[in-house]
């Protein structure tokens, strides 16, 4: 019965039987392809969101629903408690395609953050002989990890954390690109330091020259695992396949997730040291979807994507382009950002950026408004004339 709705019949559901968790644009979409969705007046829209960088690839690249499509007509579901035939290649084709020794399997971006805790925690009282319970964590201010309450209880956020209590202990927070500060954090009970290497829901932000370096150096010295969560900034959004290969720094430990599932499925992981991910025993860490076929498959039919470099390089040049013309713009005050990953300051006076990103809707581009700039990471697949489509839009709402 539900079959027949109007787009407004379809708002109103969502406003009686959802949860208020999220507050839409009013838009209600029913297709996808490549950097466009379409909705269900027939109204195509450029989507300069990507759903949160999960849509790297764009909507339905033909590669991932022929890799999903195939693996829905062999195996869907084991559970771990057997082998199947594309467990074993994803986790390898993983950790050579990021330069690493062994992969965790997860679902949510969330999970391999909270699974990459719990290694270096498990690996602090075994390898670096931390007094039991006493481990410490340091993270950053203005940090966004995912939502389960161990991770709110080191964000700095109130809207994330308030009401949520009581919270995980065991967290220190130091400044984002603030060395000094991050070194008088350390102590001899540190088990790692978790960061983003360019912040993503804090606004985008690329930390100062030779931060991440210095972060590894510190690391180094004190002993102290450098956990990098890369589920926003992984997987070529930033134009190359992990944004701390920028700074030519690695990680001990990465949180991947978002474009790992190519748009189609969660798929996320911890990937790194198998000295360290190698502390987990049978039985001490689980997940029932964590590596599953389906999962699987389109994992690596993403890994496949990324090994040309073509969506790093796209990134690249298309995200240099795109910076470019939207710092040209009347009415932006900073844009800041890397690669197709850019956060737009709109200049004060007048509107807010609910009533932009609502304005743009309606000039066919669909955007993320978060306080008062814009997000703009448009899947990587987008063309420079699909560009120009979006800022001339946002040139002329601002005008
Ligand atoms: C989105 C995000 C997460 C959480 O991922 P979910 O799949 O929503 O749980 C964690 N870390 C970063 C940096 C993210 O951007």
């Amino acid at each position: 019965m539900n079959d027949h709705l109007t787009p407004d019949d379809h708002i109103a559901v969502v406003d009686r039987w959802s949860a208020r968790n999220y507050h839409p644009l009013p838009v209600v979409l029913s297709h996808g392809e490549g950097a466009w969705m379409t909705d269900l007046r027939g109204r195509r829209y450029l989507d300069l969101l990507a759903g949160y960088s999960a849509l790297n690839f764009g909507h339905r690249h033909p590669a991932l629903v022929a890799a999903a499509t195939a693996q829905l007509d062999r195996l869907t579901l084991t559970g771990r408690a057997f082998h199947h035939d594309q467990f074993g290649p994803f986790c390898q084709e993983l950790a050579e395609l990021t330069g690493t020794e062994m992969v965790l399997p997860a679902n949510s971006g969330a999970e391999a953050v909270e699974s990459a805790l719990k290694i270096a925690r498990k690996w602090a009282y075994q390898v670096k002989g931390v007094p039991d319970g006493a481990a410490e964590i340091v993270v950053a201010g203005d940090n966004f990890h995912g939502r389960t309450t161990t991770i709110v209880s080191f964000s700095t956020d109130p809207e994330a954390r308030d009401g949520f209590g009581p919270f995980t202990p065991g967290f220190r927070v130091a400044p984002y690109g603030d060395i000094d500060a991050l070194r008088a954090a350390v102590n001899g009970n540190t088990a790692a330091v978790l960061l983003e290497p360019i912040q993503g829901e804090a606004g985008v932000v690329v930390p100062p020259k030779g931060y991440l370096a210095e972060v590894r150096q510190l690391c180094d010295d004190s002993g102290v695992l450098f956990v990098a969560d890369e589920v926003q900034s992984g997987l070529a959004r930033t134009g190359a396949t992990l944004a701390l290969d920028h700074e030519g720094v690695r990680a001990d430990l990465y949180a991947l997730g978002k474009a790992l599932g190519g748009g189609i499925l969660p798929v996320s992981a911890v990937v790194g040291r198998a000295d360290v991910i190698g502390v987990l025993r049978p039985g001490e860490h689980g997940s029932t979807f964590g590596g599953n076929p389906m999962a699987c498959a389109v994992g690596r039919a993403v890994v496949r994507l990324l090994a040309t470099g073509e969506f790093q390089e796209r990134s690249r040049e298309l995200g240099a382009y795109l910076q470019a013309r939207l710092s040209e713009l009347a009415g932006v005050a900073e844009v800041q950002g890397r690669g197709l990953w850019a956060s737009v300051r709109i200049a004060g006076g007048g509107r807010s950026g609910r009533e932009i990103s609502g304005a743009l809707l309606e000039r066919g581009v669909l955007c993320k408004d978060y306080h008062s700039s814009l997000r703009v990471a448009p899947p990587l697949v987008i063309t420079r004339d699909e560009i120009d489509f979006g800022v001339e839009a946002l040139a002329a709402v601002l005008a």
